[in-house]
């Protein structure tokens, strides 16, 4: 195995999910870096992988300016060294950029051991389309910041991917209930793990869903494009209240459904009775 950086995917939730190539990279590698030895000990202990001999080493945001350069001092001296996250791949939402960027620019050998990512897997799952992405990381915790944040991406036309955490994710959707009203919203939990569950609807029936079960685990929220065929389709319902009741009651019916723009409600309902 030639010497150099080897970023290495490691399951989200299920170990089965390690690939072959990653056992043959964390077999030979002189040098393991990562964000916690203690869970990458356990990884290795869970795949039945031996520790002797190898020095681990810990890589996270706060060090990784320097460590990285001896990492790849160490792959020009001719070692073989593998990088992991605590999950998923690396990079993702965790360390390793600064290591590759150094890689590039200093000529040394890196290569990518591909494997479960968070983001990817729960964009397949979603049921959103997937033609078109954003990756926008973790949603900030503070108030003022998440709604600055979601105001940011809420024109992009493409599917938006956040890392949200459990006991975050009832406020988080309190607040894309308003920014992001009108639009399909997905929620993929614990991935790949025992009680793996992706709910998808709007804003305001996860966040009803969500308060009477209270979240667990790990999550990924993601938004649907801001686009026409992708709003919710009220359409045939606003046409059945109509039957059934006066135009003003149908638009109230459906406006507090989904939690629309009453306006842009009326208006639909006015075009639709001509
Ligand atoms: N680099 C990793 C990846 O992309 O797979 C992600 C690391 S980031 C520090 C951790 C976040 O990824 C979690 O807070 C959660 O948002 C998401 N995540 C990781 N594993 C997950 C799983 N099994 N199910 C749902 N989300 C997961």
């Amino acid at each position: 195995m030639k010497n150099g950086i080897y970023l290495v995917a490691t399951p989200i939730g299920n170990i089965s999910d390690i690939t072959l190539r990653a056992l043959d990279v964390l077999k030979n590698a002189d040098i393991i870096a990562c964000e916690d030895t203690r869970v990458t000990k356990k990884l290795f202990s869970l795949l039945c992988l031996s520790t002797s001999g190898k020095n681990f080493v810990t890589m996270h945001d706060h060090n990784e300016e320097d460590i990285s350069q001896s990492l790849i001092d160490s792959a020009k001296n001719g070692h073989i060294i593998a990088y992991v996250s605590d999950a998923g791949s690396p990079l993702i939402s965790d360390p390793g950029y600064k290591l590759s960027k150094k890689c590039r620019k200093q000529n040394v050998y890196i290569t990518t051991i591909p494997g479960a990512c968070a983001a990817i897997c729960a964009l397949q799952l979603s049921g959103l389309p997937s033609n078109c992405f954003t990756f926008a990381g973790f949603i900030p915790n503070k108030d003022k910041a998440r709604n600055d944040f979601f105001n940011k991406y809420k024109n992009y036309d493409s599917t938006l991917i956040f890392y949200e955490t459990a006991n975050r994710l009832t406020k988080t959707l309190e607040v894309a209930k308003d920014i992001f009203a009108d639009r399909e919203i997905s929620v993929a939990r614990e991935i790949t793990k025992l009680y793996e569950e992706c709910k998808t609807g709007s804003a305001k029936e996860l966040l009803t869903y969500y308060i009477e079960n209270q979240p667990k685990g790990e999550i990924v929220l993601m938004v649907a494009p801001k686009t026409e065929t992708n709003q919710i389709d009220y359409e045939s319902e606003l046409m059945e209240e109509m039957k059934k009741s006066s135009l003003k009651t149908a638009v109230k019916t459906i406006v507090e459904k989904y939690d629309l723009n009453k306006n842009e409600v009326y208006q639909k309902a006015l075009g639709l009775k001509k």
